[in-house]
This record gives structure tokens, sequence and C-alpha cells, in this order.
């Protein structure tokens, strides 16, 4: 039967980001809001599970030239102390005992520790790492190639549809792509708290999911609008809580630590 579950789920806080509403979703107001950036960390009986891996450590010391224009666009605030391998460290994990990592997407602010896991295996929907290393021009400033290309010899696993992790139901990849090729969200299954839907950037602030109003900057409007509904239709089903990781609401409201 497919009813394992995780043993513990515990949010990494990370970068602070700041952009306007209209810019994170077509429709929306002039109004800047601020952006939490976490990573997530999941205990299970099979292995440390990552879900994202937050902003490069480069980002803390020189934000523009690492980022160029778009650390002033996302007016990034990041310090030493909250790259994913040290909230790892302050959280007692040792970075080395991480065996998955789940990558949402490529984006700046979600890969930029994916070198800091040599030995994880990495799972991603097929299409994001080909797109990343190519974007078309429009969305090139939010792939960093130096994120990217120290990754190239890792254990890359490209998935083509919803994936479950260790077989057993309790961490499954949900192929919700528009926001890019290959964004996914992951479902997890707790012992002793109801289910939650960690989203990536398939939305990023949770008005989205009353409106069902893309980014401007999605990849594919279209594909993102059906993902943001199926995200929607679970959160309706009862079929488990979603956690839009950007959205500053859900950073305050939700336990940082579930078991
Ligand atoms: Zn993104």
């Amino acid at each position: 039967m497919e009813n394992g579950a995780a043993t513990r789920l515990v949010a990494l806080p990370g970068a602070m980001l700041s952009m306007k509403e209209s810019d994170l979703m077509l429709g929306g107001r002039d109004v800047m809001i601020d952006l939490p950036v976490p990573s997530f960390v999941v205990e299970h009986p099979k292995g440390l599970v990552l879900f994202d891996t937050g902003v490069n450590p480069q980002v803390a010391e020189n934000p523009d030239q690492y980022w160029g224009r778009a650390a002033k666009f996302l007016n990034v605030r990041f310090s030493r102390n909250l790259t994913v391998d040290n909230q790892l460290r302050e959280h007692g994990y040792n970075p080395a005992d991480v065996k998955c990592v789940v990558v949402s997407h490529l984006h700046l602010d979600h890969a930029g520790g994916l070198a800091l896991f040599p030995d994880a295996k990495f799972f991603i929907v097929k299409g994001e790492l080909a797109h990343a290393y190519w974007p078309e021009p429009r969305l090139r400033p939010a792939f960093i190639l130096g994120d990217i290309l120290p990754t190239r010899g890792f254990d890359w696993q490209e998935v083509t549809q919803d994936t479950d992790i260790f077989g057993d139901g309790s961490l499954q990849m949900l192929r919700t792509v528009g926001h890019t090729p290959g964004e996914c969200s992951l479902f997890v299954r707790l012992r002793h708290s109801p289910p939650v839907v960690l989203t990536g950037d398939t939305v990023h602030i949770r008005r989205q999911l009353t409106t069902l109003a893309p980014m401007p900057t999605d990849y594919d409007p279209n594909e993102a609008a059906e993902s943001i509904k199926r995200l929607r239709r679970i959160q309706d089903l009862g079929l488990a809580r979603l956690w839009v990781s950007h959205d500053p609401e859900d950073w305050k409201n939700y336990p940082h630590a579930m078991e």
C-alpha cells in the first residue's frame, strides 16, 4: 500500500525579495510584496530530502555581480548564515546526509545551492535543465549559469510525469509546469499532520489561487494557469493544504517544523 509517511518537515529560511504584485500576477496591484525564499527539508525513513536550495552563497557577498540586474529588480536581501547548507547545520542536519534534492525549477532564487550537494540524487522535470542552459532571451535574467554548470556531472533524474520519490506515497513530485518548462510541486504526507503541498513557484502568492492568474513572465501562461487550477483543486477537495513558498502569510502562519 502506498501509505508511507515522512517523519518531519522543516522550513529553512533563506533570502528575502520584494516585488510588485503586478510583476507576480497578471492583473495584480501596484503594491510591493515582501517574499520569503525558503527551502524545505524532509526527514524520511529512507533518507533526507531537500526541496529547493535557495540563493547562491555568492549573492551574500556581491549580489549585483552574481545576479546582474535581477539583484535590484528583486531587491534581494541575503547573508551567509542564510545559505541552505548553513541553515541545514543551524537546524541540526549534516548537508552531506541529504540523499535527494527535488528541484522545483532552476530560477536563481531556487537553484543557487545545487552545487553544495555533490553526492545527492537530483529530481527535476524533464525540459527544465535544457531550458535553463539556454533560455529564450526575455527569460534569461532569471537563470544563472553559475548555479547550474558546476552540477553537470551530478546524478540528475529527469522525470516526465508525477513521480513518487520513495514509492510509498509519502513524497510525490507533481508536474505543475508553465512557470518554467519543468516546474514541479512536492506533495508531503506526514505521520501526525495533515498532508501539505509545497508549491514552488507554481503559484507565488496565495491570491493567485483565487484569480487563477499566471505571472507575466511565465514560460507558458496557459499551462501555468492549468497548473494553478490543479493545485487549487487539491486544496478544494481537501487532499492537502498548500504552502505557497513565496507567500508572506503562509510563511507566518504555517509551523516551521511539522511531524
Ligand atoms: Zn521562479
